[in-house]
């Protein structure tokens, strides 16, 4: 059992230099998360029968020129990390095409300066996993040579799940599950690249590269306020405009075009509740929203434990037990990140500066 969260905090990396370098630094500030890690995706590819390391690495070989091919830079990351974490690359790209669990939940939140108090545009986020996943949480600031900076929180400081770039652009978002999964480009991929991106451009059509395995929901923001939900399966994605100036999600798909890749909506009960409740209770902010406002929503417990600010049920076993591990406000004004380790409804929103 993970306890004192919230005293405990998150660990803080950096690292700077060409990606390799970068890659490198991490794999050797975070070698202890990267051995749980991997460590973990053994043990489940030791339970699926039939299949073996030898198989996984194998098929995820086969995808390694798409990745190459769409950002050679995170291959090069990723290269860097084995290394400097002391484990084989073929193994942990196979680690980190299987990822497709990551982020079981997720509720999110972007608002731009139409609705804030002071003129301020945010992207909030509460990341929702299986409880043990909290130990290889990091924060990572990363410059690399040639493209924005950005702090982020990662697993393991090398596969991110939010972030923020020097360039005003920030990335959050849901996990979906997709009924036209494949092999391809790993979802990880599209997360970090969005945080090289200089622009809004860039940063929507990074968030959904050609030839991917799966998608996350990425909610793609710029400081102009500019907000995007990019809810894309492995094969399309609808590109849902915050044309009201926020917007709201969970993990199922919105986007009438997209409903029919969801693949079981039966088991996406917490994602409604979540995701209407949240609407609702931000609505009542409107015109008033700081940082604050999201401490407030992101500890609502309606619909316990499966509520906004999830917590495990003792009932489950450890791998179907689902907690917010940590929360974020983004605030792309400022380029500060607010980051709460463990549950919002105990913990308190640190100020982390780009
Ligand atoms: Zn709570």
């Amino acid at each position: 059992m993970v306890r004192n969260r919230e005293t405990k905090g998150i660990r803080e990396v950096a690292a700077s230099g060409s990606h390799y370098q970068v890659g490198v630094s991490l794999g050797k500030q975070c070698r202890d998360q990267a051995m749980r890690i991997h460590k973990r995706f053994k043990a489940d590819v030791g339970r699926r029968p039939g299949m073996t390391m030898a198989k996984a690495v194998s098929a995820a070989k086969k995808t390694l020129p798409l990745s190459r091919e769409f950002f050679p830079e995170y291959v090069e990351e990723l290269e860097g990390y084995a290394d400097g974490a002391g484990l084989s690359f073929d193994e942990f790209y196979a680690d980190v095409c299987d990822l497709t669990g990551i982020g079981k939940g997720c509720t999110d939140i972007a608002v731009n300066a139409q609705w804030t108090k002071n003129d301020l545009v945010f992207a909030a986020h509460n990341e929702d996993v299986e409880p043990y996943n909290f130990e290889d949480l990091a924060i990572v600031r990363v410059k690399p040579s040639g493209e924005p900076g950005f702090i982020g929180v990662s697993y393991g400081g090398i596969l991110l799940t939010i972030g923020l770039n020097a360039a005003g652009i920030s990335l959050t978002g849901n996990a979906l599950v997709q009924n036209d999964s494949r092999s391809g480009i790993p979802k990880m991929f599209a997360v970090r690249k969005v945080l090289s991106a200089r622009g809004l451009y860039d940063a929507l059509r990074f968030a959904v590269p050609v030839g991917r395995s799966s998608s996350f929901n990425n909610i793609v923001c710029d400081h102009n306020g500019e907000i995007y939900s990019m809810e894309g399966s492995a094969t399309t994605f609808d590109a849902i405009y915050a044309e009201d100036g926020y917007l709201v999600h969970a993990n199922h798909y919105l986007s009438p075009r997209m409903w029919k890749y969801e693949s079981d909506m039966h088991t996406r009960i917490s994602s409604i509740i979540r995701y209407n409740r949240a609407k609702k209770l931000f609505k009542k902010h409107l015109g008033q929203v700081e940082v604050s406002t999201f401490k407030e929503i992101f500890s609502d417990h309606v619909g316990y434990p499966e509520s906004i600010c999830r917590h495990a049920d003792p009932s489950l076993c450890e791998a179907e037990q689902t907690s917010t591990v940590f929360s974020t406000v983004l605030d792309l004004t400022h380029n500060v990140a607010w980051i709460c380790s463990g549950n919002p409804c105990t913990g308190e929103y640190r100020r982390y500066e780009l």
